[in-house]
């Protein structure tokens, strides 16, 4: 069976003409955060290019039965842990989780995630940049590595990374059971938050299907809005729609793109402003990261938050 993907890829660069109409209206002709890039970050980036050309080798000649695809998920599970990954999960392959008018041969896809260490929230936008580049870096290495393994026991597999490949990331991660969406796009894991990054592979080696993981976050996001307070591009609708049956909230591209692309430094703000980096791990040194990070953004003028409207229950979790 092959899926022929059916979701619009975003371009980067000057290939995005959103990015391009962006850039006339503000008068400007660099796009400020690529050329202000350190050549440490350069270099990650140059490793992560070079990881893409072993995506597909050869398969094995003889293929290894499988009677029970739930034992072989839980062998993979295992087996991306053990590669250095954090979290991974399987789905099956839909139109929907692939790039529009791509074919992948393929009837299966895993997912998985590495975290990243909050930490380096401490040290500004540039240090959030180089862990974010360093983790993908990470993340592709884990997939070319499961690849091979799966090519080994003689059934096909491709490694995607994301960015590079031609999987849409947060589809394929909650159906994967990786997580749930939060208001500010990006798919919140319970115990690392919203702080990973993906890495994907493709294949036909039978597996079963997570499925989505719910563990109460959209319910919260409908009752908060941190990450849209502190947006400084005011990007993060209150309004959520309903795509493929999944609730999301869908960010105003227009409204980020003068902060995430045309100023010079990395914009990751509202994915750390998330008070799940903490909530639902229960990790106190986490929520103390977050504290001092959440009392930045308030001396920076930010109105932070309002974490319930006046009158809302307090979660729990929040009362101390
Ligand atoms: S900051 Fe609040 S509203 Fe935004 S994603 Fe996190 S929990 Fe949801
Ligand atoms: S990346 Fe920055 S500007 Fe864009 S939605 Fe997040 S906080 Fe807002």
């Amino acid at each position: 069976m092959s899926v022929v993907g059916t979701t619009k890829r975003r371009n980067h660069g000057f290939k995005d003409p959103l990015l391009v109409q962006v850039m006339e209206r503000m008068g400007v002709d660099t796009i400020a955060f690529y050329e202000n890039r350190g050549e440490e970050t350069r270099k990650l980036r140059r490793r992560w290019k070079e990881l893409a050309e072993c995506r597909e080798e050869p398969v094995a000649g003889r293929r290894r039965p499988v009677p029970d695809a739930q034992a072989m998920s839980k062998e993979i599970e295992a087996l991306c842990l053990e590669l250095g990954a954090d979290a991974a999960g399987a789905a099956g392959l839909r139109p929907f989780m692939v790039d529009e008018g791509v074919e992948l041969p393929h009837e299966y896809v895993i997912s998985f995630l590495v975290a990243e260490d909050y930490g380096v929230t401490r040290r500004g936008p540039y240090a959030i940049e180089y862990e974010a580049l360093s983790v993908y870096t990470r993340c592709c290495e884990i997939a070319d590595q499961l690849a091979r393994a799966i090519r080994g026991m003689g059934w096909p597999a491709l490694a995607h990374h994301n960015g590079g490949g031609e999987i849409q990331a947060i589809p394929a991660m909650y159906w994967s059971g990786l997580g749930e969406l939060g208001k500010h796009g990006s798919l919140i894991h319970p115990e690392f938050g919203a702080s990973h990054r993906p890495g994907f592979v493709t294949t036909d080696l039978p597996l079963a299907e997570n499925g989505p993981l719910i563990f109460g976050v959209q319910d919260r996001c409908l009752n908060c809005d941190i990450c849209s307070l502190n947006c400084p591009g005011e990007a993060i609708p209150d309004e959520a729609v309903v795509t493929e049956g999944v609730r999301r909230w869908i960010t105003d591209v227009e409204r980020c793109y003068p902060y995430s692309r045309l100023r010079t430094e990395y914009c990751h703000i509202c994915v750390d402003a998330c008070p799940y980096v903490h909530l639902e791990n229960r990790d106190s040194s986490l929520k103390a990261l977050y504290k001092e990070y959440m009392g930045n953004r308030k001396t920076a003028g930010y109105r932070t938050p309002a974490w319930f409207p006046d009158g809302a229950p307090l979660p729990p979790n929040l009362e101390d």
